[in-house]
């Protein structure tokens, strides 16, 4: 009888069409670097800012609200989510929170879309460039979508991703400079593709290096760590032990001084009545997990 690792292929085939596109940005994006001290500094300040703002479109978008229904919003909020999320040009809200919640519910095997024991490189550009794996396409079919079909802010996303992700993340952000402060279009276009290469190599990071380092105090039998960089870089995503133990949770790490940028924002968005309904975990059950996970780590030690 064959054994599951024998049926895994030793090689999983590369997508070519967007293992160019993967490539591309990235070599525009270090053609950009060398041209870093000619932009005006309007350009990169609104760059930062884009970066920014993207960001959000994932962390508190598909990741927070729409992935993990970790809090509720209001429909102005959704649509300025959702066109963030086209301004990190990854994929559409509807695809994304399937392959995540697949990501947390077969954390570390092979039907995880990312998943961080085929090693570093694979889970931060291999999952992206490479078709999937068998057992990703059957058990993500198996994952409920019914609650993002039922938001019409994420079908009509869907329906329009592509010429909304060019607009939002290249049309528009290459244009502003030119247009309000005489940057030349195509140091505009450079420092838009460094932007976006950024944004994207962020988004990655989360399910590479804060599946390969850093502390668990939550779950020491799982991948995911808790890794204050990856948090830095991500707007606070990188928390990632407590997040994988506590999917629910809005902030995605406890509370207390943490860089966490992304659950500034939610809270707000709650102030300004764009917000409701945010879960957290109470904490005496963190601090239970949290006891547990040391008891077990003693008793594997003796
Ligand atoms: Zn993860
Ligand atoms: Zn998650």
């Amino acid at each position: 009888m064959k054994t599951e690792d024998t049926e895994r292929p030793l090689r999983t085939p590369v997508v070519l069409k967007k293992l160019i596109l993967v490539v591309s940005v990235h070599l525009i994006a270090i053609r950009a670097l060398f041209l870093l001290h000619k932009l005006h500094v309007g350009t990169l300040l609104f760059g930062a800012l884009c970066y920014q703002l993207a960001g959000l479109g994932i962390t508190a978008g598909a990741h927070r609200l729409w992935s993990h229904r970790s809090y509720k919003a209001k429909l102005p909020l959704r649509i300025f989510l959702a066109l963030m999320s086209c301004a990190a040009w990854q994929i559409p809200i509807l695809q994304w929170a399937r392959d995540h919640r697949t990501h947390h519910k077969f954390t570390d095997t092979d039907a995880d879309p990312h998943n961080a024991t085929r090693g570093l490189f694979f889970s931060h550009f291999g999952s992206i460039i490479c078709q999937k794996h068998d057992d990703v396409v059957t058990k993500g079919k198996t994952i409920s979508v019914d609650d993002l079909l039922a938001d019409p802010v994420v079908r009509i996303q869907k329906r329009f991703f592509i010429p909304g992700a060019l607009f939002m993340c290249i049309i528009l952000p290459t244009w502003i400079p030119y247009y309000c402060w005489n940057e030349s279009l195509i140091y505009s276009y450079y420092a838009t593709v460094l932007r976006y290469c950024l944004t994207m190599n962020a988004a990655f990071a989360v399910n590479s290096f804060a599946h390969w380092a850093g502390s668990k105090p939550y779950d020491r039998t799982i991948t995911p760590a808790d890794n204050e960089v990856v948090a830095l870089i991500t707007m606070g995503e990188g928390f990632h032990n407590y997040h994988h133990a506590f999917p629910q949770d809005y902030s995605t790490s406890e509370l207390g001084i943490k860089w966490n940028p992304t659950k500034v924002f939610i809270d707000v968005m709650a102030y300004l009545g764009q917000v409701y309904d945010r879960k957290s975990t109470p904490k005496h059950h963190i601090e239970a997990r949290k006891n547990r996970n040391a008891k077990s780590a003693h008793l594997h030690l003796q």
